[in-house]
């Protein structure tokens, strides 16, 4: 049988991962998912079970990794990534971004194949440089609740590069910026989940702080898209992936407001501990070298969103 490239996605049952293989089989790709389901969802991937090019594992990406054949792209996607996930989940967080980047970038090496490195705008931490370049170092707190996933990411980096540097192993770190759409888990935690599951079941929103805090909300096909070209791109330094359309956590109450047609109760919460006061993306090197931008606004991919949740269940 004469396919296409034969393509590893770790943590492929996740949100961003699982999008990823619908892209990968659409472009042809062989797709082999491995996911332990800590938080990925078969749901996510059920549709591709019976696709003769799609194969699921389910297995722990920090144990020693091995597949037959051969491999031409690994995308490197296993991880929680809700602060609410990888605090409760701090220690397999910290495995799979250090022993797990590791493992994948073994295969890698044994195989010849590319890595592509899905890692984070929280290298950035509360960032004193607004917005974000990719040039930035970055202001974290290393044993503040966050640093779990933080140091991880920021360690997976350093391991991508030593691999690159030291194995001549060809390899891509997108720094992804937060990310929305179909397939986010209803009870992930974070503020895109939260508020739609919220507002559809009549609840109040959780506005944590003053909600004058900010972040930049990129709907996911833009993000399949820009990692897709990163992926086929010939670039090695990090590329931050994002929307660069900056919005307060209330613009985002007001955006949900606006497209429910309705007033919505809001509930004040207290900011957790080093959640960063700001956030966005420096999109350049993307626009430069990738061609790419976003291209969905927050109320479109937020439209594009709520059927979604309002098919796992208001009020689940
Ligand atoms: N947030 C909020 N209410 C919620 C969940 C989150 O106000 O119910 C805030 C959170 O404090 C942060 C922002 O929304 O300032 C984005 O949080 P999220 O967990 O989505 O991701 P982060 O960008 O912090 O990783």
């Amino acid at each position: 049988m004469n396919r296409g490239p034969r393509s590893l996605v770790t943590g492929g049952a996740g949100f961003l991962g699982s999008h990823l293989c619908d892209r990968l089989i659409q472009e042809g790709h062989e797709v082999i998912c491995i996911d332990n389901l800590i938080t990925g969802d078969m749901d996510h991937v059920a549709h591709l079970l019976g696709h003769e090019g799609f194969r699921f594992i389910k297995y722990d990406v920090t144990e020693y990794l091995y597949v037959e054949g051969p491999l031409n792209y690994i995308l490197h996607f296993a991880s929680p990534a809700s602060p609410v996930d990888y605090q409760r989940l701090p220690i397999q967080t910290l495995k799979v971004g250090s022993l797990g980047t590791h493992k994948a970038l073994g295969l890698a090496k044994a195989k010849g194949a590319r890595l592509l490195l899905a890692s984070t705008s929280e290298v950035y931490g509360d960032p004193q440089v607004h917005p974000q370049p990719e040039s930035y170092w970055g202001h974290v707190n290393p044993v503040g609740p966050r640093g779990v996933y933080d140091e991880a990411k920021r360690f997976a980096e350093a391991m991508t590069m030593a691999y690159h540097r030291y194995h001549g192993v060809d390899t891509r770190i997108a720094r992804i910026f937060n990310t929305f759409g179909p397939r986010m888990r209803p009870h992930d935690g974070r503020v895109v989940s939260n508020f739609l599951m919220q507002a559809l079941a009549g609840r109040p929103l959780t506005v944590y702080g003053d909600g004058r805090q900010t972040r930049s909300f990129c709907f996911v096909s833009d993000m399949v898209e820009g990692l897709f070209r990163l992926l086929m791109s010939s670039e090695v330094e990090p590329v931050n992936l994002g929307n660069p359309v900056e919005r307060s956590i209330r613009d985002l109450v007001a955006a949900v407001e606006a497209i429910l047609g309705r007033r919505l109760d809001v509930t004040y919460n207290p900011l957790p501990q080093d959640d960063p006061r700001v956030r966005q993306p420096d999109i350049t090197r993307a626009r430069e070298r990738l061609g790419w931008e976003a291209k969905v606004d927050l109320e479109a991919g937020l439209r594009e969103t709520i059927p979604y949740f309002q098919e796992k269940g208001v009020g689940a």
